[in-house]
Parts: C-alpha cells; sequence; structure tokens
C-alpha cells in the first residue's frame, strides 16, 4: 500500500514561525494546479502501480485551491492511479478558508478528512504567530465541520510560545478537549533560522525558546490528553481509538509514497527523492515534462538510523528482527551498555521483541535515536 502527498505552495499569509516552502503570491495558483495534474501523470509509474491507500493536501495552505480545482486533482489521480477501497482522503486547512459553502463542497469532492491548523486558541497567540485567523473562526469552522457531516477532523497545537503560561496552555487544551477531535498533532514552537522569528531573535527581539519550559508543557500534553482518552502513538500525535492518521503512519511505518509538487519529497522503499522548492522553477521543468528532484541513495546505515529516528517516535517502537533480518543489525548487542542505561532510567522497554521508549522517553525520543544510530564507517 501506498500513499500520495500533494504539495499546494500557497499561504494568505506568512506565519512568522513557519519554515515550509510557500509563497504569499497567489498569482499563479491556476498554473501551479496544472503542473500538479502534469506531474501526477508524469509520475504514474513511481509506485509501481501499487494500491494507493491515503491521499494527502498539504502544504502550504492547500484550502486555498477552488473546489473545481481540487476535483480535478483527484479526478488525475483516479484516472492514473490504482487507488485501494476506501482512501483516506485528507485536507489541511486553515480556519477562515472553512466556511460552511467550502466544507460542503469538500464533502461532495470526497475529502473525508480535515486537518485544521487551528495552532491556538488563544486571540493573543494567535497575533503573536501572525496567523491569519482569530479565535472565532477557529471555533466555528469546527463547529461548520461537524455540520457538514465530517468525522474525522484533527486539529494542530502550538505549544511553548515565549511569554505564554502554562495556564493558557491548560485553556487551549480545555477547549480542545470540549470539541473532542478525533485526532490532535502538537508540536512545540521551534524557531528556524530563516524565519521572521528566527531573524527577531538573532536581534534580540525575543527569546529563545526555553527547553524547560517546552518539556513541562509537553508533559501537560501528554497527562490532559491521555486522561481524556486520547492515545498518544507518536511523541506529537494523539487520536481516539482507531483514528491515527493513517497517510502519516505510513511515512513512520516506512511505506512507500510520492510526493508531488515544489519541495515535495518521494520514498520508494528504497531511495528518497526531494522536488526543488521553487515555484517558478518547478513549474517551468514539469511544463518540459521534466521532474525537478535531487535523490538521495540511502546506504543500510542510512536506513538504520532513519528506521530508529521514525519508529521510536511511535508507539510500535522499532522491530528488533526486522532489522536484524533486513540489515543484519543487532542493536541489542551493538547497543547493549546504552539501552541498559535506558531501561534503568524507564525511558525505554523491551515489548515483544520491540524496543519502545516510555512516556519519559518520548520527552528525549529525537536524542536517543540519535545516540543509537550506527555510526556510518
Ligand atoms: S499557513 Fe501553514 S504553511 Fe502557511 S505560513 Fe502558516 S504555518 Fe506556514
Amino acid at each position: 500500500m501506498a500513499g500520495i502527498y500533494l504539495h499546494v505552495p500557497f499561504c494568505k499569509q506568512a506565519c512568522y514561525y513557519c519554515d515550509f516552502h510557500f509563497s504569499t503570491n497567489q498569482r499563479y495558483v491556476k498554473e501551479m494546479t496544472e503542473a500538479l495534474c502534469a506531474e501526477l501523470k508524469l509520475q504514474k509509474d513511481y509506485l509501481h502501480h501499487e494500491p494507493v491507500k491515503t491521499i494527502y493536501f498539504g502544504g502550504g495552505t492547500p484550502s486555498l485551491l477552488t473546489d473545481e480545482q481540487l476535483r480535478r486533482i483527484l479526478d488525475i489521480i483516479k484516472s492514473n492511479y490504482s487507488i485501494a477501497g476506501d482512501p483516506e482522503i485528507t485536507l489541511e486547512a486553515n480556519p477562515d478558508d472553512l466556511t460552511p459553502e467550502k466544507l460542503e463542497s469538500l464533502r461532495q469532492i470526497g475529502i473525508n478528512r480535515l486537518s485544521i491548523g487551528i495552532q491556538s486558541f488563544n486571540q493573543d497567540v494567535l497575533k503573536y504567530l501572525n496567523r491569519a485567523h482569530d479565535r472565532g473562526q477557529a471555533l466555528r469552522c469546527f463547529e461548520n465541520a461537524r455540520k457538514a457531516g465530517f468525522n474525522n477532523i484533527s486539529i494542530d497545537l502550538i505549544y511553548a510560545i515565549p511569554a505564554d503560561s502554562h495556564d493558557n496552555w491548560h485553556q487551549d487544551l480545555d477547549q480542545a478537549l470540549e470539541l473532542q477531535p478525533e485526532h490532535i498533532s502538537s508540536y512545540s514552537l521551534t524557531i528556524e533560522p530563516k524565519t521572521t522569528f528566527g531573524n527577531w531573535l538573532r536581534k534580540g527581539n525575543i527569546p529563545p525558546i526555553d527547553e524547560e519550559f517546552s518539556a513541562t508543557q509537553f508533559e501537560i500534553l501528554m497527562e490532559r490528553l491521555t486522561q481524556a482518552d486520547y492515545e498518544q502513538y507518536e511523541v506529537s500525535n494523539f487520536c481516539k481509538p482507531g483514528y491515527y492518521s493513517r497517510h502519516n503512519s505510513g511515512y513512520w511505518k516506512q511505506e512507500k509514497y510520492l510526493g508531488i509538487g515544489p519541495s515535495a519529497h518521494s520514498y520508494d522503499g528504497v531511495n528518497r527523492r526531494f522536488n526543488i522548492s521553487h515555484n517558478p522553477k518547478y513549474m517551468k521543468a514539469i511544463a518540459e515534462s521534466e521532474i525537478p528532484y535531487e535523490e538521495d541513495i540511502l546506504t543500510d546505515e542510512d536506513r538504520i538510523n532513519e528506521y530508529l529516528l521514525t519508529t521510536l517516535r511511535t508507539k510500535w517502537g522499532a522491530d528488533l528482527g526486522k532489522m536484524a533480518y533486513k540489515w543484519e543489525y543487532d542493536l541489542l548487542s551493538e547497543q547493549g551498555a546504552y539501552l541498559e542505561r535506558l531501561f534503568a532510567k524507564n525511558y525505554a522497554i523491551i515489548d515483544d521483541n520491540h524496543l519502545k521508549l516510555t512516556k519519559s522517553g518520548f520527552l528525549l525520543a529525537d536524542k536517543i535515536s540519535s545516540d543509537l544510530f550506527k555510526i556510518k564507517i
């Protein structure tokens, strides 16, 4: 089974923290839609005709596309790819785009899962992040999505905002729990160099992220959502029983996926490709029937390291038998002393021949995986 990701590289305005590839110049949305359709046709053999079980419109802001544009993209996928029964079709959307009419047509087009970029219900925080929506729109769009019949909704929340408080974080979580979305993705704010916040940090206009404050807010998040019967199936992802993001779970389980659009990544089960992150150059290449990508040829060490990095962030953990079988790598004997320390501190356990991190281990997931990396020779 495989997935298709479509990158729609346009936004109404730049959120101050955002490091994704997008343009606020929306003049070329129509041309970009044509380029995405053309790339879908050019890449139709990439997945070797494996059934596609998930389609994910991400970005950028795919909710800026018109109904016709979305429908056209889905039609091209259906006529060029083999689609599994009951595919998950997700659209990332910003609250200010989700009017009752838009929601109704999204349902009719076949979108069956929404991932709404709410980020916070606090008006001051939304302003601080330069989000295009306000608190009222966040609440209304959720209510309208339910009325339109969406029964699989994910919301995004950001924590560790400088100058924010634990009280505000609790209020955000109270509000989220009142809405009862099926899925919540929640990430700590990070300050990337090429963003407005990165620039402000260099000038000393904002403080750096306080790691201790962020860790406490992560603990609050885990505690509150677990108490409310959400399952933490990945470090930053929580869901009601059975409502995993099937698309993102495919990434974490090393399944094949095809990324369409500028900056999109693809994985064919062997190597990774990265499309160029430049809208005009991407559209020009596609118009000439060329796919503008770079490829990473992965070594076994790369595969082992990627496997640890992704699987240790999930509740399923790293399958030790699979590592031994696929790469002849015996993690327990190679990293025995380090693992003993993790077990002693209750950061990790072995369960059914899988190495799994505990909740305390999740706090340090990326550090633990990189400590376990097989060093390149
Ligand atoms: S809407 Fe999303 S992709 Fe666009 S700037 Fe904001 S965070 Fe980035």
